[in-house]
């Protein structure tokens, strides 16, 4: 486990990213945080960060360096997505056909093709959101994603139980890993967008990493607590 500490995110960042090498991209999630702790990441050279509330997403877009890359990283509301769509890099939790929908329609209203991941639910806690495999499937054979040209599909997104039985963790990314490489083969054998497999955060990045992750996504390992998750 990284150890955290409060009173430096230079050094926070430092440890995460040595941890992680080249094997994956850092998504830096910054949510309720303030400008300043993000300011002092993108100091030390960080670019890409992650927020999950469209709101903060929209203001700290507004208020900091343009070369940063935005990630949408939480449970997105269709009507809520056109306030993103001109500006998000990636949108890892689209859970939904409807919601693949509205991005596609608001993306071609900005005239931008908005790249996405698919989130499947792995985790045995009823509250994380996503597709089931059977929904994912009926959606991809339907054929609809094909006709959408204003999103890439990039890959899968997914969150393992809060848990700390690692072989339970090992378990629900092999899973996903393996279904990534099932849908990649049935789907998108010609698609050199689908490459992106989102799986792990600051407890288990490197329990992902270790089962294919390309994204992970860490948050207090470099930030620090937060009062809510
Ligand atoms: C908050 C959050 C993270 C980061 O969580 P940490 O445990 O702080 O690293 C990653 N992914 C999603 C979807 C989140 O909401």
């Amino acid at each position: 486990m990284i150890k955290i500490n409060e009173m430096s995110i230079k050094e926070n960042l430092f440890q995460v990213k040595e941890q992680i090498g080249e094997r994956a991209t850092l998504v830096a999630v910054s949510k309720t945080k303030p400008n300043a702790a993000i300011s002092e990441a993108y100091q030390s050279g960080q670019r890409v960060f992650g927020e999950n509330k469209v709101q903060e997403l929209v203001g700290k877009y507004e208020s900091l360096p343009k070369d940063i890359e935005w990630h949408m990283i939480g449970h997105l509301q269709s009507n809520k997505v056109k306030y993103i769509a001109p500006f998000v890099e990636l949108i890892h939790g689209v859970d939904s056909e409807k919601l693949l929908l509205a991005i596609n329609k608001e993306g071609a209203k900005c005239n931008r093709k908005i790249k996405c991941l698919l989130q499947v639910h792995i985790a045995s806690e009823e509250s994380k959101f996503g597709f089931s495999k059977d929904e994912l499937l009926q959606m991809l054979s339907s054929g609809i994603t094909q006709s959408l040209s204003n999103v890439f599909i990039c890959g899968l997104m997914g969150m393992a139980t809060y848990t700390t039985d690692e072989a339970k963790i090992h378990k629900e990314f092999k899973y996903l890993s393996e279904f990534f490489a099932e849908l990649k083969c049935r789907f998108f054998l010609n698609d050199k967008n689908f490459k992106e497999l989102s799986i792990g955060m600051s407890g288990d990045f490197l329990m992902a990493i270790e089962e294919g992750s390309t994204m992970v996504r860490v948050g207090s390992a470099i930030f620090g607590e937060r009062n809510y998750r």
